[in-house]
């Protein structure tokens, strides 16, 4: 059965652009990740077993600002958190306690999102970012969740 291994914050990036609109996902030439397949993979397979992680994931592994174990990438407009690899482990850590997973923890894509569905309201959504508060975030994470719970409804 096909694996991949995914932040947390990554999974719901790629759910909350779903909810945006998108259903499909293109390569970005200027960071170089895989984000667009693992998005791809994720939205064409619920079934795919996602493997939790905190650390670099299959998104990061081709990306530019990936050293083989961290981000070394900045932190856009975020003053508490200059590097990006900081910024990413406080949100994820958060993430895994409100989905009451841990990092290595295996579940289908469906049922991340089923999971989501039910601890990850927007009170939520505006807590993990607290400190990056994105208008629209919120909105379209919970879109994202629905239509892909809609979508891929047995
Ligand atoms: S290495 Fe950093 S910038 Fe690149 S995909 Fe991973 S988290 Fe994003």
């Amino acid at each position: 059965m096909q694996k991949l291994i995914v932040k947390p914050h990554h999974f719901l990036d790629i759910i909350k652009l779903h909810g945006s609109g998108l259903d499909s996902f293109v390569p970005a030439p200027d960071f170089g990740h895989d984000f667009y397949r693992v998005g791809n993979v994720i939205l064409e397979n619920p079934e795919v077993i996602i493997q939790l992680t905190i650390i670099g994931d299959d998104i990061c592994i081709p990306c530019k600002y990936f050293d083989g174990e961290k981000c070394i990438g900045d932190s856009n407009n975020n003053p508490q958190y200059q590097k990006k690899e900081d910024w990413n482990r406080l949100i994820d850590s958060r993430l895994f306690e409100k989905l009451n997973l841990k990092d290595g923890d295996e579940i289908k894509a469906l049922d991340l999102v089923i999971l989501a569905k039910e601890k990850i309201k927007e009170k939520d959504i505006l807590e993990v970012w607290k400190e990056k508060i994105i208008p629209q975030r919120a909105t379209f994470l919970i879109k994202g969740i629905n239509k892909y719970l809609e979508n891929n409804r047995k």
